[in-house]
């Protein structure tokens, strides 16, 4: 390795700084920046996660020279220190810790008072005339080292951990509680136990040389980036294995040697409100973990200020609450010791906070001037922004039902907040109870749009099938309801009535409580609170003066607003989706299923007699029915939007979606009495219809080819409800949008229907209103000849819940039973329905925009597949050139945060680069010349 592998941070000297994360981890580098403005930080070094990423591809072997550089490091070390490592008489002891880009909290491996042995601790009992100290010390470095690096750990889930179990076995003979009851002598006892236990176990004798412990542990730590815990969290989180974890040696500080000293854990602010108190816990004489582990009861850090002893170093750490906002420029969560009255600093870091708090903190200290407005906007987790929109479950009734063990289930979080109520099996008992004023959570094996009333009336929406864009999640998100999907252990039976799991069984009209955020489902009533924004923002309840979370919240957004780049759209079907997408930002609709509005109503009734229609005429007769129902939503949607653009979807879903299925002979008999035909007929019509793939049957496009009376009727109806509102004054800007192209030929036949249709409507009218036809990108076929198709179309949108089942050759319905353990495998990254799979369906969108624009540089291009509303999906989509993003109302912030943090990381990026080209332009002309790529020669020559 050619580049250097240690960095050091002390009194003599300080090699890192603060903004150096991806080479020193986010904990050496804060060290270093503490260090280097003067707080009190023990000396240390940081091996760099260059060295981590070396040792993972050469076979777990450290580089070339790190063992040199290391003695360096421990002399350099020992000069800061004025102690020597393995110095019989005042040791040098160390701590080892992890440290990767990201904190990820208690993921690895910890080791503290390394350096001891036999004879150390002989020294350091000597030195500190605290022998207890001295030996305790050593049995903890033991048990933690006999664990960490020597593997010392449980054999099976039943076993207890086997150096407590040594402990407690020591303890039950001393007759003694607590661990603070063992004296020096059941110390010493304790250490060569201990050891034994290590020998029967390894074989090997536990280290005493405190160089070869320091690259035994050094090598553990590296080896703690892949354990499980480690990998887990870092799939969560979408943290890149390649990125490795930094090693921190740092020399120790004790807060157990007595009353004089203490360790804790605080945070500058309120993590969980925001409010601007001093917020933490310390304890009197213990180390590290104790505060954490939770084996005492921390006090309150405010305390600190009346402890006799200790109290002056509370005002030093009140100071330097103060100095790390400033410097940090952010919330800090930090650990310090006090040893011997005297404070030390051991790490910092931007603490983790709930999204209540990040909106309050980020408005309090721009305001404060002590965070940037790019640092507020860039540091907020969008996704996190639903903790403010979302119903939840009151604390203490959910702590309770969890202890009552009634938790059954855990499905996909497909609708966040929480729901309690009645539990239903169909839409109409749904719609009966709710009707009563009665909370219910409907539960279905899955939903289809023949539920769609029952999901309306439900406060919550409980499925056994589906993924993350299957209909249950996209409806109820559209919605804003709550809902939990792919509850795969829910064993839902419709002709019993009933819903089992885990040997409970529920019937209808039982309780039922179901977390969206979490996707929990619990047995019994869990109550709920209304969220804050929501009633300022949706039902209005509440005025924004008078609402505190509203101002903050509205603070960052608009913050937001001055770096976004992208468009914000919504997808929405019904004016009051278009009134809360306003509200949160939208600038418009990016898509109107109009199919969600036959369902509306007794309308239904009118589709049903045009799909059954044998003759044309007919059909004409059952879609001048529907006209005036499709043309007063239109009207409604374009008050709503008052001069907005809406680009509307003509029908999309199978005919099949609108008729009661085979199972459903009730339902087949009413159709029939209600046509005024046979039930044969019906019954005939609905087995022609099925489809086997529904989502890649007769849809889309294909049905207003094959049957152009439709598109022609939705078209009149976009029409002349344009001409409707117009009338009143409202601008109006309909785009018309034709779903499931493919061939340039599809598009063409529908636009050319749409274009006559609105030349009628302006000449029956006599108003001439804009409007624009373009098409979904949603099959590969259409990517691959946007050229072609941007002949025609005059804007385009990514349908990706198509496009990825389409190009991934997965359905979108039933992909749920495998795509769990495909993540599991890192087959794939993230569930594709739910994040782009950038690498392929995201290439074949810049394959689209890139010659769609060829054809037609002006071409709008959005999205509004369920990634629309997905942060990471929305900065692909911002660095594949899209203008906007479009999704259901209430992720309409959450996209809004994202795109503006796309921007910003542009911007980043951007300077980096100029700063790079800076740099390459002052190196001497021979040198440069000395860089150049033989390519770019070549290209040249
Ligand atoms: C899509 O396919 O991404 C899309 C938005 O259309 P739908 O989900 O209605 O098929
Ligand atoms: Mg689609």
């Amino acid at each position: 390795m050619a580049s250097k592998m240690i960095y050091y941070f002390g009194k003599s000297r300080t090699d890192g700084a603060g903004d150096m994360k991806s080479l020193l981890g986010g904990k050496g580098a804060n060290l270093a920046a503490m260090t280097k403005i003067g707080l009190p930080v023990p000396s240390g070094f940081t091996i760099t996660t260059e060295v981590c990423v070396h040792y993972y591809k050469n076979g777990k072997k450290f580089p070339e020279g790190l063992l040199t550089d290391l003695n360096r490091a421990i002399s350099w070390m020992e000069k800061e220190t004025g102690k020597k490592f393995g110095d019989v008489r005042d040791p040098l002891l160390v701590s080892v810790r992890s440290g990767a880009r990201d904190s990820m909290p208690g993921m690895m491996d910890t080791i503290l008072n390394l350096g001891l042995n036999d004879s150390t601790t002989e020294g350091l009992a000597v030195a500190t005339k605290n022998p207890r100290f001295a030996w305790d010390s050593y049995r903890r470095f033991i048990q933690m080292y006999g664990d960490v690096v020597m593997g010392v750990q449980k054999r099976h889930e039943n076993e207890h951990e086997p150096f407590e179990e040594v402990m407690h076995h020591l303890k039950q003979e001393v007759k003694v509680k607590e661990d603070t009851e063992l004296t020096e002598a059941h110390l010493k006892e304790l250490v060569k136990r201990y050891k034994a236990l290590i020998r029967e176990r390894t074989g090997k004798s536990f280290p005493t040389d405190p160089v070869k412990q320091l690259e035994g542990a050094i090598s553990a730590v590296f080896g703690s980036w892949m354990n499980e815990r480690a990998i887990l969290y870092r799939q969560k989180y979408r943290i890149p294995d390649e990125w490795g974890t930094a090693v921190n040696v740092q020399s120790m500080v004790f807060g157990n040697m007595g009353d004089d000293c203490a360790t804790g854990v605080a945070f500058t602010r309120d993590p969980a409100t925001g409010e601007n108190v001093f917020y933490g816990e310390y304890l009197v004489n213990a180390q590290g973990e104790d505060v954490v582990a939770g084996v005492r009861t921390p006090l309150k850090i405010a305390d600190m200020a009346h402890d006799k002893i200790i109290g002056p170093a509370y005002k030093e750490l009140v100071e330097v609450r103060k100095i790390l906002e400033k410097n940090f420029g952010d919330v800090q969560d930090f650990e310090f010791t006090i040893e011997k009255k005297k404070l030390y600093m051991l790490q910092t870091r931007n603490g983790k906070r709930t999204a209540l708090a990040y909106v309050k903190i980020a408005h309090d200290m721009v305001k404060e001037k002590l965070m940037t407005p790019e640092h507020a906007v860039r540091s907020g987790d969008p996704e996190a922004l639903n903790q403010l929109l979302q119903p939840i479950f009151d604390t203490d009734a959910y702590a309770k039902a969890k202890k009552e063990g009634r938790l059954m289930a855990v499905g996909l979080p497909a609708g966040p907040g929480a729901a309690s109520g009645a539990v239903v099996f169909t839409a109409g008992k749904a719609e009966q109870l709710a009707a009563k004023g009665q909370p219910v959570v409907l539960a279905r094996i899955e939903t289809s749009p023949e539920d769609l009333r029952g999901m309306i009336a439900a406060d919550g929406i409980l499925t056994a099938r589906g993924g993350v864009s299957s209909h249950a999640a996209l409806v109820a998100r559209q919605m804003g309801k709550v809902c939990v999907a792919g509850a795969g252990d829910v064993e839902i039976d419709y002709h019993k009535g009933t819903l089992k799991c885990k040997g409970v069984t529920l019937r209808e009209g039982d309780a039922i409580s179901i977390n969206g955020s979490t996707g929990e489902v619990f047995h019994g009533k869990i109550a709920t609170a209304d969220s804050e924004l929501k009633q300022v923002l949706v039902s209005k309840k509440m005025k924004p003066a008078d609402s505190k979370v509203f101002q903050y919240y509205n603070f960052i957004m608009k913050l937001a607003d001055g770096y976004r780049k992208l468009g914000l759209r919504t997808n929405a079907d019904q004016p009051d989706q278009v009134a809360n997408a306003i509200a949160f930002g939208a600038e418009g609709i990016g898509l109107c299923r109009t199919e969600h509005m036959f369902f509306e109503g007794d309308r239904i009734i009118a589709v049903r007699q045009m799909i059954l229609a044998q003759e044309e005429s007919d059909r004409k007769k059952a879609l001048a029915k529907l006209l005036p129902y499709q043309q007063k939503d239109f009207e409604g949607i374009f008050r709503a939007l008052d001069g907005r653009p809406a680009c509307i979807r003509l029908l999309d879903p199978p005919l099949h979606e609108f008729l009661p299925q085979s199972d459903n002979k009730k339902g087949q008999e009413e159709v029939a009495k209600q046509l005024r035909i046979s039930v044969e007929e019906v019954t005939k019509l609905v087995h022609e219809l099925h489809e086997f793939n529904p989502m890649l049957g007769f849809r889309g496009c294909r049905l207003g080819i094959v049957r152009p009376e439709i598109s022609e009727m939705q078209a009149r109806a976009i029409f002349q409800a344009a001409a409707a509102v117009l009338k009143d004054g409202i601008k109006v800007k309909p785009e018309i949008m034709v779903p499931l192209v493919g061939f340039k030929k599809e598009l063409d036949l529908q636009v050319e229907i749409i274009h006559r249709v609105a030349g009628e409507v302006m000449k029956e009218t006599g108003k001439k209103f804009p409007y624009s036809v373009g098409t979904m990108i949603e099959v590969p076929r259409g990517a691959l000849t946007a050229d072609e198709i941007a002949e025609t179309a005059e804007f385009f949108s990514f349908g990706t819940n198509d496009l990825t089942q389409t190009c991934l050759g997965m359905s979108r319905d039933d992909s749920n039973s495998f795509l769990p353990a495909y993540q599991g495998l890192e087959i794939v990254k993230a569930n594709p329905f739910a994040s782009i799979d950038t690498t392929g369906v995201g290439q074949l969108m810049k394959i689209g925009v890139e010659k769609g624009r060829s054809k037609r540089p002006e071409l709008k291009i959005g999205i509004c597949g369920e990634h629309g509303g997905d942060p990471s999906s929305v900065m692909f989509c911002h660095t594949a050139g899209l203008d906007y993003v479009s999704c259901s109302p209430f992720r309409v912030p959450i996209a809004r945060l994202a795109a503006a943090q796309a921007a910003l990381r542009e911007q980043a990026a951007a300077s980096k680069a100029t700063v790079k080209k800076v740099a390459a332009k002052k190196k001497p002309s021979a040198k440069v010349s000395k860089t150049k790529s033989p390519a770019t020669k070549s290209r040249r020559g």
